[in-house]
């Protein structure tokens, strides 16, 4: 089987005193001109230590925010250095620019094993919509090309693709390895029985995740407000849900497909507002009353959802079982998350893809109890999607 060469693949001599390109997803999250959150940092940290330590010269890329392609001091990356030199644990040199001559001279000043940090891409013009003199531009700022954005790889941007028509090697990062093969080796050679957990806010963000998981799972575990649209769809009551109207045609065809594979809330945490809490109630999900709304799945669901995981061998987990950000609406989330940490201490491969369903683990502190929680939201979903990825596709193959 084909899969992209990464940087284990790399012969010493590929990288030591070599300027090893490096786009990393730094995106990381600013308060008062200091990073407020270093997990992204700490992600990318193992395949920086691990080029460096091969005597490379590591020229390290990366986004944050979203200025529009021109300067904005707000979106420098200039706050990363400090906290990137203390999670790396080397120190972390800084360019003010990105692809002029005095960051190509910045680049060719540095001995094996240092690191450099450039200016944010996106003030360029032309990274975003993959110009290829800008891409060209940036190979010139190294002699190998390493992927390990995974983040952004769903962007054909010309940091994140472009530059490897230009720059070979091309490999992955150790980041982008471990999401690759924990989200691909999900969907191509599960342990079974193979269960997915959906939730979130809404179906339609996730109807191609649905159609692409349904053929390769044993269950399919629905929660979130996307449930209330299949509940609409079987003709009940769903009061003051977030409903879909234009999805619930595509809810009831779903259903009829998936048969017993698809596995809906039985009852519901209902309350009259989402600002009371203190209201909610559990109801059987045929007794949803008119003037109240869904927020969370039901206890009767909670335990079932958590037998179903604690007998797969394979969970993937995508999207919030309810508004968990509100305490009292939180408890079909943790109840996902503590069973999956418990399956994975028995030997089940535990997944979590998804921004919100990311930060929910995080701050159940039960991250390190998965075995690979993505970091990144987007590019995981395309990736469950079944869609190529450009940040990876761009990269070398190995293998017949
Ligand atoms: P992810 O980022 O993990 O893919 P989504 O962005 O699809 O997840 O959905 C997360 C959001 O869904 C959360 O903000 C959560 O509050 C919301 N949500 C979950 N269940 C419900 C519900 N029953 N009613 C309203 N919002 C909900
Ligand atoms: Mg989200």
């Amino acid at each position: 089987m084909k899969r992209r060469r990464t940087i284990q693949d790399l012969r010493d001599a590929e990288v030591r005193a070599k300027r090893v390109l490096v786009r990393v997803d730094f995106n990381v999250p600013l308060a008062d001109g200091r990073v407020a959150d270093v997990t992204r940092i700490a992600a990318a940290a193992p395949t920086i230590r691990h080029l460096a330590a091969m005597g490379g010269r590591v020229v390290l890329l990366s986004h944050l925010g979203r200025p529009k392609a021109k300067v904005e001091p707000k979106y420098s990356l200039a706050p990363v250095v400090e906290a990137a030199t203390r999670v790396i644990g080397l120190p972390v040199q800084w360019c003010g620019t990105t692809v002029d001559a005095a960051a190509v001279e910045a680049t060719r000043r540095l001995k094996d094993g240092e690191v450099l940090l450039l200016e944010n891409t996106r003030f360029l013009p032309g990274e975003e919509t993959n110009d290829d003199g800008l891409a060209s531009a940036l190979a010139a700022l190294g002699d190998v090309y390493v992927n390990d954005a995974f983040g952004a790889a769903h962007r054909a941007h010309a940091s994140t693709a472009g530059v490897a028509k230009h720059l070979r090697p091309a490999v992955a990062g150790l980041l982008m390895q471990k999401e690759l093969d924990y989200l691909g080796g999900a969907l191509d050679k599960p342990k079974r029985p193979f269960i997915a957990i959906l939730g979130g806010s809404k179906i339609s963000g996730k109807i191609d995740v649905i159609e692409a998981l349904l053929p390769k799972v044993d269950g399919l575990l629905i929660g979130g407000a996307m449930a209330c649209t299949f509940f609409k769809a079987m003709g009940l009551e769903t009061g003051n849900s977030l409903v879909e109207p234009e999805r619930v045609a595509l809810a009831k065809e779903l259903m009829d497909r998936a048969g017993f594979r698809l596995t809906l809330p039985h009852d519901a945490l209902v309350a009259p507002a989402i600002d009371q809490p203190g209201q909610a109630r559990a109801v059987k999900r045929d007794a949803i009353p008119a003037t109240a709304a869904m927020y969370d799945i039901g206890p009767e669901s909670c335990a079932s959802y958590a037998r179903a995981i604690a007998a797969a061998q394979t969970v993937l987990w995508n999207g919030p079982m309810g508004v968990f950000e509100t305490p009292g609406f939180d408890a079909g989330t943790g109840t996902v998350a503590r069973a999956m940490a418990e399956a994975t201490k028995r030997g089940a491969t535990t997944i979590v893809g998804g921004g919100d369903s990311a930060a929910a683990v995080e701050q159940a502190g039960l991250a390190a109890s998965m075995s690979h929680v993505s970091t990144g939201g987007g590019a995981s979903l395309e990736f469950l999607e079944g869609k190529a990825l450009s940040g990876v596709e761009c990269l070398d193959q190995v293998g017949a």
